[in-house]
């Protein structure tokens, strides 16, 4: 993860990650990035922008780095993302980044009034200003949708929205922030975040022609296939860094900014036994170890991996005292759809009278096999 700035022209009333002071990432930071990385591993990487507000390093700034990390890593298989509100897409910046062809992941609450109320005033329309130059240059854009306290009670105006204007569902719980006087005053209940869950799984399944849920489809893959498909469920820590605008490197970008989360420096070209030691490195491998032995007895544990190191540290003050507190909703969907995979699998098989059913009867609902066909076949 590059994190080019914390600076961001929004002020959403339960961001944790922005900092009107923040410099910008400077190209010889990003030359630094390259030649620390030359050397560290041979694994494919992926490299996301993220902020703050990425696109406020500017086109240049894209421009250069694009090139230098391309060339400078060709022997690494490499990919790019970039996770924008698009305020400040232009023309220029849409060109840059199309050559590169790269996925672009943008925030939006749900309805206007509702995105603006709990994001800033006139988020919504500056967004969308962004959002059609990135399609005219032929950017693919995805939205993740923050369900706080507040909107989860409008979540089927959510779901609808998503459903009517043909956008893909990426949703994202409110977190308790690390840097906030009144840390929970946003964030998302592990047990509303469960039910929440389970309500979209449903609507999921009633409307799966019409709309892609990417949360539901990768909780069925950890199912289905017995191992964590995104970071929250699987052990981050030794395969996700984190590099702030002076190059200092973190463990992921919910740390940056955070002083006593500082593993090391891009110009030091730290090696990962090196990351590891640090006490950012311990502390996170700690993380690990309580996981091992907190979760030793639960049946996720393959996949779920104890969920997000930083949700478990932020309510501490950065403590490790406990798993990722969204356990509850962990835990509630993951039987939901374990428990639904195996009825339908096994349940009539089992009772001796037909094989598995993966296509359910005329007129039935369509049931949790129809979904990870879909996610089979695309
Ligand atoms: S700390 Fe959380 S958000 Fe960051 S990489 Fe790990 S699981 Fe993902
Ligand atoms: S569901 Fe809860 S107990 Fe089970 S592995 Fe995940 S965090 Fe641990």
């Amino acid at each position: 993860m590059i994190i080019p700035t914390l600076g961001c022209p929004s002020s959403c009333s339960y961001c944790w990650s922005s900092d009107e002071k923040s410099p910008v990432m400077t190209i010889e930071t990003v030359k630094d990035v390259v030649e620390w990385l030359k050397n560290f591993r041979d694994d494919p990487v992926t490299f996301t922008f993220h902020g703050g507000e990425p696109l406020l390093a500017g086109a240049d700034f894209y421009r250069e780095t694009l090139s230098l990390l391309t060339e400078g890593l060709c022997h690494m298989k490499i990919a790019f993302a970039l996770q924008t509100n698009l305020w400040k897409m232009t023309p220029e910046l849409a060109t840059v980044l199309a050559e590169y062809k790269i996925p672009i992941g943008s925030s939006l609450d749900g309805p206007k009034e509702l995105n603006d109320l709990q994001r800033s005033e006139g988020y919504f329309d500056k967004m969308m200003a962004g959002y059609e130059i990135a399609k005219a240059h032929g950017l693919s854009v995805q939205f993740i949708c923050t369900f706080t306290s507040y909107s989860v009670d409008f979540k089927e105006d959510i779901f609808d929205f998503f459903l009517d204007n043909g956008l893909t569902l990426k949703l994202h719980p409110a977190l308790p922030s690390l840097k906030s006087d009144d840390p929970d005053k946003w964030a998302l209940a592990p047990e509303k975040y469960g039910e929440l869950l389970v309500y979209l799984l449903d609507k999921y399944l009633e409307n799966m022609d019409d709309i892609v849920i990417r949360n539901i489809n990768d909780l069925c893959r950890c199912v289905f296939t017995s191992r964590g498909t995104v970071c929250t469920y699987v052990d981050c820590m030794e395969d996700t860094f984190a590099v702030g605008p002076d190059g200092s490197i973190y463990p992921c970008y919910r740390f940056v900014g955070m002083p006593e989360w500082v593993m090391g420096n891009v110009r030091d070209h730290p090696s990962q036994e090196v990351l590891a030691e640090s006490e950012a490195g311990k502390r996170m491998h700690q993380f690990k170890e309580r996981v091992d032995g907190e979760c030793k007895g639960c049946k996720h544990i393959r996949y779920c991996r104890g969920g997000c190191p930083y949700n478990a540290i932020a309510p501490t003050g950065g403590e490790i005292k406990g798993v990722d507190p969204h356990c509850v909703a962990y835990k509630r969907i993951f039987d939901e759809i374990s428990d639904r995979f195996n009825k339908e699998m096994f349940g009539s098989f089992g009772m001796g009278m037909t094989p598995p059913q993966p296509v359910p009867p005329e007129g039935a609902k369509p049931g949790i096999m129809a979904l990870i066909q879909k996610i089979i076949s695309s």
